[in-house]
Order: structure tokens, then sequence, then C-alpha cells
């Protein structure tokens, strides 16, 4: 199996029918870049940026941030990187950031929460990616947006470290797109103003899920409990990549779904054409897209999703039309 996905490698992601789709790959440190070629990945569609920090004794410092994502922009010459801001907090603990003990971490302080009200930390790692990317193309998201005025908060931090860079006569990346991760419900309603305001935007399936059902990504007892590919999340990711086609914003899936072969299959079925996962995963989504018949599948997969009450109808509805085009 190994051996049929490295030959796959440098063959385009298309469907069968022709339609292309981007695969990149989700990484957070130095050691998962040699992967990004070996998996025959687009470019890294979300690179963790806390996790420098989770392994370090001491808050990185800006040079060792900047050196950090310049290996990671040298690694990947010419594809995109897509670097997520700190999303630290909650279960993402720092040995060295004291923070006190909270009853519910994940909906606690953290990610831009924490990089907002610690304004220094965040412009920090702004500054160092600034400096990484001089001359080259940067793109950055920022975690757990919960409501447009944050991602505006972020940005006018952003571009006051780009005000900075100019006024000392450093050279500046050739192209910036900020974006926001959509993975707290509540951006489902302001959907407008965000796609407004940011260039591109990357669904974190993990959370979103998390917060749709109430339900603690990380609880054993709850895992088998509300599928990804139940009708009424399907229906949450349509309509957000719906409203992006209409705005002609860009929306990736960087959430565990897009890895799965199934969870793949559904987003391509309801318009997603950008999925980033685990290096492991490119090849196996590779090959089941290779494979597929995608403008048949859409059609089909509407109706089925329309009338789906349960997650196991949609499971049975992949399964078999996997079956029927194998
Ligand atoms: C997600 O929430 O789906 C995501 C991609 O981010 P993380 O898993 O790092 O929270
Ligand atoms: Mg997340």
């Amino acid at each position: 199996r190994q051996e049929q996905y490295r030959k796959l490698r440098d063959k385009p992601a298309v469907t069968k029918d022709g339609v292309p789709v981007d695969l990149y790959m989700n990484a957070g440190l130095l050691v998962d870049l040699p992967n990004m070629t070996g998996a025959g990945a687009k470019g890294i569609g979300l690179f963790r940026t806390e996790l420098q920090f989770m392994v370090a004794a001491s808050f990185p410092r800006m040079r060792e941030q900047e050196k950090v994502y310049r290996q990671v922009l040298d690694s990947a010459a010419e594809m995109p990187v897509t670097f997520r801001s700190l999303d630290v907090g909650g279960d993402k603990v720092l040995a060295f950031l004291r923070m006190a003990a909270e009853e519910n971490p994940a909906m606690g302080w953290r990610a831009i929460r924490l990089g907002l009200d610690r304004p220094g930390l965040l412009r920090t790692q702004m500054r160092a990616l600034l400096h990484a990317a001089a001359g080259r193309s940067l793109r950055l998201m920022f975690p757990m947006i919960t409501d447009v005025f944050e991602f505006e908060e972020a940005k006018d931090l952003f571009m006051r470290e780009v005000a900075h860079l100019e006024r000392h006569g450093y050279e500046k990346p050739k192209k910036i797109h900020l974006g926001a991760m959509l993975e707290v419900p509540s951006l489902l309603f302001q959907l407008d103003a965000l796609l407004d305001r940011a260039d591109f935007i990357s669904i974190g399936t993990n959370d979103l899920h998390q917060f749709m059902m109430a339900c603690d990504r990380g609880n054993t007892r709850l895992s088998g409990r509300y599928s990804s590919l139940t009708p009424s999340f399907l229906r949450a990711l349509k309509s957000i990549i719906d409203k992006g086609l209409e705005k002609g914003v860009p929306v990736t899936v960087c959430g565990e779904l897009a890895g799965r072969a199934t969870g793949a299959m559904a987003l391509l079925a309801i318009g997603y054409r950008r999925l980033s996962m685990a290096p492991s995963s490119v090849g196996p989504v590779k090959a089941m897209l290779l494979e597929l018949p995608l403008e048949q599948l859409e059609a089909e997969f509407a109706e089925a999703l329309a009338k789906a009450v349960h997650a196991d109808e949609i499971k049975q509805f992949l399964q078999d039309f996997a079956e029927r085009y194998d």
C-alpha cells in the first residue's frame, strides 16, 4: 500500500471526471517537513506553531521563532504554507506560561483570546513571521475566532507590525494573506462579515464538531456518539462552502475529517476543493479521489443529504457509492 501511494506522489490530484482538488498537509514541527514532497501534498495547509512552544523550556525568542518559520518556508520552496498563530491554552499547555486552572479549558482563555489579551506574545510571533517571509508570501490564520471583532483586532495588530517593519526599512513579504479559522459555531451566523474581511477561511472540524455538538473532543466515552457525518454537521459545513463560493473566498478544511476517506468524500460531495490533512492521509485520499466520479457523487449526495436524518444513512450512501464505482 505504501508503495502504491508513493507511485501516486507525482500524480496531480484530479477526480476521475477531471475536477482538480488541492491536497495540503498539516504539520507542526520541522521533522514533519520532509513528508511534504513524500506525501505529494501541494503545500502546508495548517502549520501548528504552538508545537515549538510546547516542547520549549522557556518562551522562544523572536529570532528562534523566525528561524523555525524560515526553515519551514525554505523547505516548502514555492509551495504555500499557512501558519496558524499560537493556539495555546485549554489542553495545549506551556510549561513556562502561568495560567490559572479553568473549569472548562476548551472554552477558556486560549488561542486568539489569549493572544489578544497578551498582545506582546502575538506581536512577537507576527514579527518573527514577517521577517521569515521577507520577499515571499506569508499566509497566517488565527485560531478560535468566535466573533468578527477578534479577527479585526488581530488584523490591526498585524498591520502595526507591518508598519513597524516599514519604518525600520526591513524587506516585507511579497504578498500577505490573513485568514480566520472557523471552529466556533457562532461564526456561521456572521459569515458575510467574516468573508468580507478575511482573505481565506480554514475550518477546524475537530473543534467545530466539539462546539456544535457540545461534546468534548478528547472524551473517549463520547467519541462514537456524534458522527462527523451526521446531517446537521454536514449541512453546517455545506452552508460555509456555499457562502465561500458565493463571495469568492477560498475555504479549506483542515480538521481530521478531511483526512478520512469517507470524510473527504463527503466534503468533496458538498463542494470543498481544498483539504489539509496529516501527511499519512494524503496518499489514501488521493487514491480515493482519482477514482471518484465527482459530478455524479455531487448530484446523488445532494439528494441523500436533503432527506437524511441519521449519520448511518450518509455512511451507507457513501459506502454504496464507493462500491458502485470501484
Ligand atoms: C481543528 O480544530 O480541527 C484543528 C485543525 O485544529 P486543532 O486540532 O489543532 O485544534
Ligand atoms: Mg482547533
